[in-house]
């Protein structure tokens, strides 16, 4: 089949699952909360009993299979985009732009520059182009200018800003005059002390009862503005974690003159630049270089990981082994924790819970992609879903049977389709 002719066929199944599906316009609220780095099987290391509650009284998916890199702002930006980092151009935490010629690194916070952002389009934009209002409190993202918008409310990042303030400001959003119809709450735990302590410590115990205690603070909240029975809640994560030791690290200075190379981003994946004329030089000191380490020329980066065709994927990486850390030398130090290994390992998944109007009761699935995530909140909030890379029918059966009904709004593709169907989206019509 041609492009064309994959795209009009996509385009038809989106609009019979849109049109059947559409839900009543009472059950189209969605909050969706991110603990970062909750790890699936937190859930299970410590009674968790407020993320067992809505487990009994909603959805839980076993399985979620986060992208590559398994990293926090790749992963929240697929979350509210449905792509792979290769599409939404968002590659890793620490970044350069060849074309841009520009750097973007968490660790400086200097990631506010929109350019970085504008491959993709994320979700509270178009709810806003199709006429409803967003509210975030402190989603990745949310605080940046992206394509000239920003979410209808939202919040300047701030870590110090407690749960409670961020609950309270969401609340706020729903119950307003004229109430938001999507909100984004983001948490940095468990993620931050599971970096610092490592998963495998047993004083991770108490930091996942915390994350339950404020589920259930939230849970208590919504209940009281009366948001709990018609608000859709899906809890969920960006990655997991795994542990590390000062006996697994890989110091590239052994290996590597410094003087030859960039290293734009470190472990578990690092972004290799080799100076003018030293590509092959780098390339065979480091091939070999570890036995738990394995390094890619871009091209021959597997496809499964989709992370091949952006200009912000260096000419190498090298990725670590699980548990293993790349260093430049070990001066630099390390943490006990972390993650962004192959998106294939258990450890790096994430955890994903729902309840609500829309949402079945008691009702366990075996696995899902982060992917998914996109157009299940497309379909949730009746608006339009930019291409993209998951699947609605995958996870259509977390939702429960509505009768069909006819949508006017739904019913015209939107223009985006007719004009832009480039052919990196073509694996999701196949
Ligand atoms: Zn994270």
């Amino acid at each position: 089949m041609t492009s064309k002719l994959l795209c009009a066929a996509f385009i038809l199944a989106a609009l019979t699952l849109s049109i059947t599906f559409s839900l009543q316009p009472d059950q189209q609220k969605v909050l969706l909360v991110s603990f970062d780095g909750f790890r699936w099987d937190y859930l299970y290391r410590v009674p968790t009993p407020h993320f067992h509650y809505v487990m009994k009284y909603g959805v839980h998916v076993k399985q979620v299979t986060n992208i590559f890199i398994t990293k926090t702002y790749p992963n929240h930006y697929t979350l509210v985009t449905g792509l792979f980092a290769e599409n939404h151009g968002i590659v890793a935490n620490d970044m350069f732009d060849p074309i841009l010629n520009k750097s973007f690194s968490l660790d400086t916070m200097n990631i506010y520059d929109s350019e970085f952002w504008e491959e993709a389009t994320p979700i509270w934009i178009t709810n806003q182009k199709a006429g409803h209002t967003s509210g975030a409190a402190m989603w990745p993202g949310t605080d940046v200018k992206i394509h000239e918008s920003f979410p209808t409310h939202y919040m300047l990042y701030n870590e110090s800003v407690s749960f409670e303030e961020r609950v309270a400001k969401i609340i706020e959003w729903f119950t307003s005059k004229e109430p938001i119809n999507l909100g984004l709450l983001y948490w940095e735990d468990p993620d931050d002390m599971g970096h610092h302590l490592g998963p495998d410590s047993p004083l991770m115990g108490p930091v996942i009862s915390d994350i339950d205690n404020k589920l259930g603070y939230l849970i208590q909240m919504l209940k009281k503005a009366n948001l709990w029975n018609t608000l859709n809640l899906i809890i969920t994560s960006d990655h997991g974690m795994t542990q590390c030791s000062e006996e697994r690290v890989i110091e590239l200075d052994q290996y590597l003159d410094k003087e030859h190379y960039l290293l734009i981003d470190q472990s578990p994946v690092a972004a290799i630049l080799p100076k003018e004329g030293k590509f092959d030089e780098v390339y065979e000191a480091l091939a070999h270089a570890h036995p738990n380490m394995t390094v890619y020329k871009k091209e021959e980066i597997p496809e499964r990981w989709h992370y091949k065709y952006n200009t912000r994927v260096q000419p190498i990486i090298a990725v670590a082994d699980e548990g293993w850390y790349i260093l430049q030398n070990k001066s630099e130090g390390l943490m006990l924790g972390n993650h962004g290994y192959d998106n294939a390992l258990a450890e790096m998944h994430p955890i994903f819970l729902a309840h609500g109007p829309a949402f079945r009761k008691n009702f366990t699935k075996a696995a899902m992609n982060a992917t998914d995530l996109y157009p299940l909140l497309c379909h949730l909030l009746g608006i339009p879903a930019l291409p993209h890379n998951g699947s609605l029918s995958s996870v259509q059966d977390l939702l429960r049977p509505t009768a069909p009904r006819t949508v006017t709004h739904t019913q015209s593709p939107p223009p985006h389709h007719d004009t832009y169907c480039p052919v990196k989206y073509q694996q999701v019509f196949t």
